[in-house]
């Protein structure tokens, strides 16, 4: 049999292993999975090269209708294409409209459609007035909701809580659909925040006060309760600390649907790095001391954590820099999509991240999460050929003219990465090769396919399966 394309010689990642492979692929699928030659109309060499899925990251912000200015698809497209993430799953705020409605939903489809390097699946919203836009939001192809249960003060994007949330809750849950909570308690935020401006506090440090650990755990603690009541399945999007994580373990154990992320900043970055590099490191939760940091590597090697996403959530750098000497001017939010997947195998190597696991978190994971599974998520036959090569032997340091965002700033810049990626392939198709974007945008929306319950079953099996092994 001919294949469009093989793959050969590559260390094949693979759930359940990694193995020395050739990959046959043919209309964009994966076909063949060999240890025997495979023959190819194209033939590329891995040799050397670990060749893994390509990543599928839950957490991104393009900003596209609305506030094209901050980054907007083809930028935020390319910077993934070239960092190894070939899914994004578009966030339902900082673009305008907010993807609140129908209406906006094709909006962002129009603003996507051509303009992406990488597939692309989007999130929907709750806020406080769009309960009844829920059942067609649901039915459009989303594949999940998300709200904010702390104020972020964007008119664009209002918070939820107490009865308003439980009443978005309840909706969801009785659809059939999950929901994905930004949890940081809204009173003990805003309490802490007024009193620390109110006493002069511009520094650095003051950011980390204001946004306490004991705020995210409470909201933590209340999105649990409440999720539970209202039997809504839930996803906690960019957990920072290591005791929301246990709470959210327990639930599970105790038969509660909820999953759960954190961020590569998280794993790579401390409070001791918003002290040094300032704004560009802001970012809501905060970057947390190292202890919390040991605490959450822990959570992602036993497994704890399901997904690690970038929250990819550029500004221009203006709106970075008016907070040198003020913190609480800058824009919270870090650029980071193009370094998600270097980051977490660079630092992972020190921590004993494995490959498998590495795949699990960085693409099967959330793939199973947004409902995208099995046709993304992982090498395997009928799979999309979503496919990066991976170099491990190759360190390189990040330089600000390598980033493919619009504004050129990233805390990632200046890192020494343990891993480069050499080639990246959409569908069997090149669409990055040694960190540069390739050819025109290709990007195909993608609609979720099975509902949340199903997929947190099979995350659960998954586990298991991978502990019966152990
Ligand atoms: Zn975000």
């Amino acid at each position: 049999m001919m294949f469009d394309l093989v793959v050969q010689n590559g260390l094949v990642v693979q759930t359940d292993g990694s193995r020395l492979a050739n990959i046959g692929v043919s209309n964009g699928v994966i076909r063949a999975i060999s240890s025997e030659p495979l023959e190819g109309h194209e033939m590329i060499d891995a040799s050397g090269l670990v060749v893994m899925p390509g990543a599928v990251d839950m957490h991104v912000h393009f900003s596209e209708p609305g506030r094209t200015h901050w980054e907007g698809w083809w930028h935020g497209s390319r910077a993934a294409a070239a960092g190894g993430v070939t899914t994004v799953v578009e966030m339902p705020l900082n673009a305008i409209p907010a993807t609140t409605s129908v209406a906006a939903l094709q909006l962002k489809l129009e603003a996507a459609n051509g303009q992406s390097f990488v597939d692309y699946a989007l999130w929907g919203g709750l806020v406080d007035n769009n309960l009844t836009d829920l059942p067609a939001l649901a039915a459009s192809g989303i594949i999940g909701f998300k709200a904010f249960m702390v104020d972020i003060k964007d008119e664009t994007f209002q918070f939820t809580q107490g009865k308003i949330l439980e009443q978005g809750m309840l909706e969801i849950g009785s659809l059939g659909h999950f929901l994905a909570v930004h949890a940081e308690d809204s009173r003990l935020v805003w309490d802490c925040t007024e009193a620390l401006q109110k006493v002069g506090r511009t520094d650095r440090a003051a950011w980390n006060e204001a946004r306490s650990p004991a705020a995210e755990l409470e909201a933590i603690r209340t999105a649990l309760r409440q999720a539970k009541t209202t039997n809504c399945p839930l996803h906690v999007v960019h957990t920072s600390i290591s005791e929301g994580i246990d709470e959210i373990t327990k639930a599970r154990a105790s038969g509660q649907i909820v999953t759960v992320e954190t961020c590569a900043h998280y794993l790579v970055f401390t409070d001791a790095d918003l002290e040094r590099l300032g704004p560009i490191a802001k970012c809501a939760p905060p970057l947390r001391d190292a202890k919390r940091q040991d605490g959450l590597w822990e959570r992602v090697l036993n497994g704890s954590i399901d997904c690690i996403t970038s929250d990819h959530s550029p500004c221009p750098t203006e709106d970075k820099t008016q907070g040198d000497d003020n913190i609480w001017l800058a824009w919270g939010g870090i650029t980071g999509i193009q370094s998600l997947v270097v980051a977490v195998l660079s630092e992972g190597q020190k921590r004993g991240l494995s490959l498998e696991r590495a795949a699990t978190l960085l693409s099967t994971n959330p793939a199973k999460i947004a409902g995208l599974y099995p046709q993304k998520g992982a090498i395997q036959i009928g799979a999309d050929a979503d496919l990066i090569l991976v170099n491990l032997t190759k360190p390189w340091t990040l330089e600000r003219e390598m980033l493919h965002s619009k504004h050129k700033h990233s805390p990632y810049v200046g890192l020494e990465m343990q891993a480069f990626i050499e080639l990246v392939l959409l569908r069997g198709k090149p669409v990055a090769r040694g960190g540069q974007p390739q050819a025109t945008p290709n990007g195909r929306w993608l609609r979720r396919s099975v509902m949340p319950k199903t997929q947190e079953t099979a995350i659960e099996e998954g586990k298991k399966n991978s502990a019966s092994r152990r």
